[in-house]
């Protein structure tokens, strides 16, 4: 039988698409997806579960109750403007799918806004920050007027760059627009920043998005966005049935029983934060950025060479060099890591500079 060509049968714009690649490449220290270093659960409390391991040939609780009414204790919302999603990732696809686009994002930031988009067949406009990595509201405000965006997405601590976008910024453009705004707080946790859940009863057209993956939790792919419950009934729709399974309810639900220790982690992840800024500022040659995140940006002569170099180390970073010239981006780890990776950077430094 002559060999299909899989390529060619696919829609245009999966054609033009590139996939979202999150390279696995085996490195002792791994400071690239912005995960926390630590694990919030202890192993006794989830292999203790035996309702959850005698109950495995049935579907999950479609609807997630118990976890939505845990999140909803937790953050003094009602379960109703809870959507769960398997991951952040899958609510931003059910977000394109159920309002279609065009749909506005700034540049750099996080790409699945731009690969969702493609991938549903949705225009989407990419609007450069500026020198500060702040949002160019002029450009912004214009383009609302013109394109009328049906959703516009602000990760605010934004990932790469790791600062929060001016909050008078965000309020002129959810005043400005008709339609969504999804403010991503992704990285809110790390934030010195209050975020913008306490507005979501005075303004109906902002929804938030959350995620455990970046807290310790990421292996269960669980993220949540809290809208209006109008807004959440609509995204329901185009929710996969079961989308998030049993193990990451009930391990989700032991997050949220950990807080406490979820918020001790923080703290050293902050402080650690503020360590390495301290570290980077004083290499020569290095110019890192202030991060609201639980990762730095930072700038180097060689980002190619240095990324590489790291590697060799066993210390691996993500490489956005492609996105923002000469940058690499280091997520914090615990102390020990951290230590590793500003010695191997030094090392590097010094071989490229000698
Ligand atoms: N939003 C932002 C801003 C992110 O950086 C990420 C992860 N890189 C996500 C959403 C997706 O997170 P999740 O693991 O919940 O899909």
């Amino acid at each position: 039988m002559k060999d299909l060509n899989f390529y060619n049968l696919a829609r245009n714009n999966i054609q033009s698409l590139h996939a979202y690649i999150a390279k696995e490449i085996p490195c002792k220290i791994k400071l690239d997806a912005n995960e926390s270093p630590y694990c919030p659960i202890p192993l006794k409390s989830i292999f203790s579960k035996e309702d959850l391991f005698s109950t495995l040939n049935r579907y999950p609780d479609p609807e997630a109750k118990e976890l939505k009414k845990a999140i909803a204790k937790d953050l003094r919302i009602t379960p109703e403007s809870i959507l769960l999603g398997n991951g952040s990732d899958e609510i931003i696809n059910c977000l394109i799918t159920t309002f279609g686009g065009p749909v506005l994002h700034p540049i750099p930031t996080f790409v699945m806004y731009a690969i969702a988009s493609q991938a549903l067949g949705q225009s989407h406009m990419a609007i450069p920050l500026d020198s500060a990595f702040d949002l160019d509201i002029e450009s912004i405000l214009k383009s609302i007027k013109k394109i009328k965006p049906k959703l516009i997405f602000l990760s605010s601590p934004n990932n790469p760059t790791g600062n929060c976008f001016s909050s008078e910024k965000i309020f002129k453009i959810i005043d400005t627009s008709k339609n969504i705004v999804i403010i991503d707080e992704a990285y809110q946790p790390f934030s010195s920043q209050k975020g913008f859940l306490p507005l979501l009863k005075d303004y109906h057209n902002i929804a938030i998005l959350r995620t455990f993956s970046k807290i310790g939790l990421a292996a269960i792919r669980t993220g949540f966005l809290i809208g209006h419950e109008d807004l959440i009934k609509e995204v329901n729709k185009t929710r996969l049935p079961y989308n998030i399974n049993a193990i990451s309810q009930a391990i989700a639900i032991e997050g949220i029983k950990n807080k406490k220790i979820i918020n001790s982690h923080i703290k050293v992840i902050i402080k650690e934060r503020k360590r390495l800024y301290g570290e980077l500022s004083n290499l020569k040659g290095v110019q890192p950025f202030p991060s609201e995140a639980n990762f730095i940006l930072f700038k180097v002569s060689d980002a190619e060479l240095v990324y590489k170099k790291l590697i060799e180390y066993g210390v691996l970073l993500r490489n956005l060099n492609t996105i923002v010239k000469d940058a690499l981006r280091v997520t914090i780890g615990t102390p020990e890591e951290n230590n590793i990776f500003i010695q191997s950077l030094k090392l590097t430094l010094d071989s490229i500079n000698s």
